[in-house]
Parts: structure tokens; C-alpha cells; sequence
């Protein structure tokens, strides 16, 4: 299969070709098209499958059609992601498209300073990556200006198996929470043990399931 039967815009086509991401990898060609088409998606897929650009080329479409948001109005995307280190990769993976594309990406992570991540925030950010723990440290910050959640309309859960077994449940169910219901949320995990089966059945509506 072919970039091109996927459907996406002429500049990321031409990032592709930059990155040389010549075609598209098996779990790419099977949920780009079903994110586009706008629905749920559990996609059961392991790092290096090509996972993270699957859920990034449709989320840069998204957000591209969304009216740009104004300083203090929040994400239009959220990833959430286990570890730092995933966080760290996703955004650097997300930075190669977004400055061509003019979308603005801040990436927020425990164990480095919040200040600095509340900067990034304050200034405005279409595309936030974060850790869990993180993002609530933030949204609970006293200062509520920080940034808010009411204009997330795309939600991903990155390793969804990882971030359950590492005891982050009740900090992700609280913020999905305070997302607006009729977003589109997109999960990935290597595994879907009966307790992400669970979590899915919540937060995801009528999800296609796609295994790689
Ligand atoms: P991931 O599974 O998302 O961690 O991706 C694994 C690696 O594959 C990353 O280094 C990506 O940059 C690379 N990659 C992702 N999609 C493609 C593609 N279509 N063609 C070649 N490399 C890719």
C-alpha cells in the first residue's frame, strides 16, 4: 500500500518523503484510514510497528481543520503516554511534522521542571503529549489559567496496557473526565488484557479493533 491510498494533505506527503517514510507500515495502512473516517480505534500494536505515526498523521489532519486556538483556550489534541521516555519520543516524532505544518506541540512529563512546562502551555499549544501524573499535577495547579481540556477533541492513549499496569488508572479516568464526550479517542496497546478491555468499553464508543 501506498501513501497516497491513505489520504492525507500534500505537505505532510511531502514530510514523508523527507523523513523517507516510503510507505506506509501495516498497522499505518490499516488505522490511518479508519481514524480519518472519524471513529473509536483500539489498535493492538508494539513500538516499532510504526504505532506513533499511525495515530499522528491522522491527529495532525484534525487538528489542521480545527479554527486555531486562541492564547489561554487550550489543546485541540492529547496524547497521553506511560513514561517520559515514550513521552520524549512521541513528541520528538511529533516536532518533525508540526513546524512545517504550523502547529504548536508542548510536552509535559514528571521528573523535570513544571515551570518550565507550564510556559510552554501558557503560550499556547495545539498538540500537548503528556504522562499522567504530570498533566494533573497541572490542571490542579492553583493557577487555573494554566491551560484547560474543554477544546480536546482528540484523545490518544499510547501503551494503554503499560499505563494501567503502572498504576495510572484513576489519574487518566479523571482526567477523560473532564473531556468533552463526543471527542475521538484512539487507543493503542501491546496487549488487551481484560482490564484495558474494561477501560475500553468506558472511554471508547464503538471502537473498531485493529491488530496488527
Ligand atoms: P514506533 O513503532 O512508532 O515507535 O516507530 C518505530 C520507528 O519506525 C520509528 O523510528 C519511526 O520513525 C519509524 N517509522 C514509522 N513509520 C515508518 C514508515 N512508514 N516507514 C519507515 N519507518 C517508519
Amino acid at each position: 500500500q501506498l501513501w497516497a491510498q491513505v489520504g492525507l494533505n500534500e505537505k505532510i506527503h511531502l514530510l514523508l518523503k523527507k523523513y523517507q517514510y516510503e510507505k506506509p507500515t501495516p498497522i499505518q495502512a490499516q488505522t490511518v484510514p479508519a481514524i480519518m473516517s472519524g471513529r473509536d480505534i483500539i489498535g493492538i500494536a508494539k513500538t516499532g510497528s510504526g504505532k506513533t505515526l499511525a495515530f499522528l498523521l491522522p491527529l495532525f489532519r484534525h487538528v489542521l481543520a480545527q479554527p486555531k486556538s486562541a492564547p489561554g483556550e487550550g489543546m485541540i489534541a492529547l496524547i497521553m503516554s506511560p513514561t517520559r521516555e515514550l513521552a520524549l519520543q512521541i513528541y520528538a516524532e511529533c516536532k518533525k511534522f508540526s513546524i512545517i505544518l504550523g502547529l504548536r506541540v508542548a510536552c509535559v512529563y514528571g521528573g523535570a521542571s513544571i515551570s518550565e512546562q507550564i510556559g510552554d502551555l501558557k503560550r499556547g499549544a495545539d498538540i500537548v503529549v503528556c504522562t499522567p501524573g504530570r498533566m494533573i499535577d497541572i490542571l490542579c495547579a492553583n493557577n487555573k489559567r494554566i491551560t484547560n481540556l474543554k477544546r480536546v477533541t482528540f484523545l490518544v492513549l499510547d501503551e494503554a496496557d503499560r499505563m494501567f499496569d503502572m498504576g495510572f488508572g484513576p489519574q487518566i479516568m479523571c482526567i477523560i473526565d473532564n473531556i468533552r464526550p463526543d471527542r475521538q479517542t484512539i487507543m493503542f496497546s501491546a496487549t488487551f488484557p481484560p482490564k484495558v478491555e474494561n477501560v475500553a468499553k468506558k472511554i471508547l464508543t464503538r471502537p473498531l479493533e485493529i491488530v496488527a
